[in-house]
């Protein structure tokens, strides 16, 4: 299939060597001269604009860095451009309105999209293990669904057009909340003088368990390997966490919904990044607690 990918940064670089592993002919454009030799590198056809790279495909996928971004690229550049028969992804993480409302652009001028953003990170992209949540109609999930196949290890249907959107923001704002709540929990653990491990085979056993402490214990020596032990590297940034965070809020008063958890994870990281380590992993957060 001739996919015309846009976007190939931390994430989209390995995600779009996937298509090229999994046969597909990949045209790939970025703003970045980096980026796009990378994508070269790994068998990406390149072009200068995403009006060329869009030219015949069949199918596009973006993985930008915003809704601001993924709105002009689709309005001006994709819509229109390229053919009505091709199928539009967007993977990127973005706000639920501007999703659907390129998504209704696009439909107007007659083409399926769907919004797919992932779970997992930089290493689940180059893995081909990603984790998509797709809102859109059952066609166009249909069609999406063997294309993220190559990319990812779970491919979700959530709903309508947004659906994805809303789904990953309601998981991050939790991945947020119950970070901050098992950061605090082991601060605590420690001054009452318990043994950190031995706290941990409580806990992980007990009702406090969550993924936030078993798949990723922000304590080093703890658990399993994590970015804990590697200084607080290497994982999901701060400062992305902070980006769900933020669509997360403005999802919630757009809806009306109370989030006040969510709303305190959001000042907490906000406060974590804003001290200088927006780079560092999200559950380096512990060391401000
Ligand atoms: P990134 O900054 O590494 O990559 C974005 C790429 O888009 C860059 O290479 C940039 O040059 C390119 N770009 C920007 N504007 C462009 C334009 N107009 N035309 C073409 N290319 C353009 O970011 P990333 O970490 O790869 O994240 C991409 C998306 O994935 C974001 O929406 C992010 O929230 C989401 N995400 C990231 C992670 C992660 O761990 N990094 C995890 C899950 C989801």
């Amino acid at each position: 299939m001739k996919i015309a990918f846009i976007g190939l940064g931390n994430m989209g670089g390995g995600m779009a060597a996937n298509l090229v592993k999994a046969g597909h002919e990949v045209h790939a454009f970025d703003l970045s001269a980096e980026a796009l030799a990378r994508a070269a590198e790994n068998g990406c056809a390149t072009y200068t604009s995403v009006r060329d790279a869009v030219q015949g495909a069949e199918a596009v996928v973006s993985m930008l860095p915003n809704g601001k971004i993924v709105e002009s690229v689709y309005t001006a550049d994709v819509i229109g451009q390229a053919p009505t028969s091709a199928l539009l992804l967007d993977c990127s993480t973005i706000d639920v309105a501007t999703a659907r409302s390129v998504a209704d652009a696009a439909a107007a001028a007659g083409y399926a999209m769907v919004d797919a953003p992932v779970s997992g990170g930089i290493a689940a992209a180059n893995g081909g293990t990603l984790t998509f949540m797709v809102g859109g109609d059952d066609d166009a999930f249909a069609r999406a669904e063997p294309i993220l196949s190559a990319m990812g290890k779970a491919v979700i249907h959530a709903g309508a057009s947004g659906a994805g959107q809303a789904a990953k923001i309601c998981n991050n704002m939790i991945l947020g909340a119950t970070m901050i709540a098992t950061c605090e929990a082991f601060a605590l653990a420690e001054k009452l003088g318990l043994d950190l491990q031995t706290f941990y085979d409580i806990s992980s056993k007990a009702s406090g368990q969550s993924w936030s402490m078993t798949s990723y214990c922000p304590v080093p020596g703890v658990g399993p390997q994590s970015p804990a032990d590697n200084g607080y590297q290497g994982g999901f940034a701060a400062a992305l966490m902070l980006k769900d965070l933020k669509l997360a809020m403005e999802a919630a008063e757009a809806a009306g919904a109370n989030v006040p958890m969510g709303a305190r994870a959001e000042e907490l990281y906000e406060a974590f990044a804003a001290a200088g380590n927006g780079g560092m992993d999200f559950s380096g957060i512990i060391k401000s607690l």
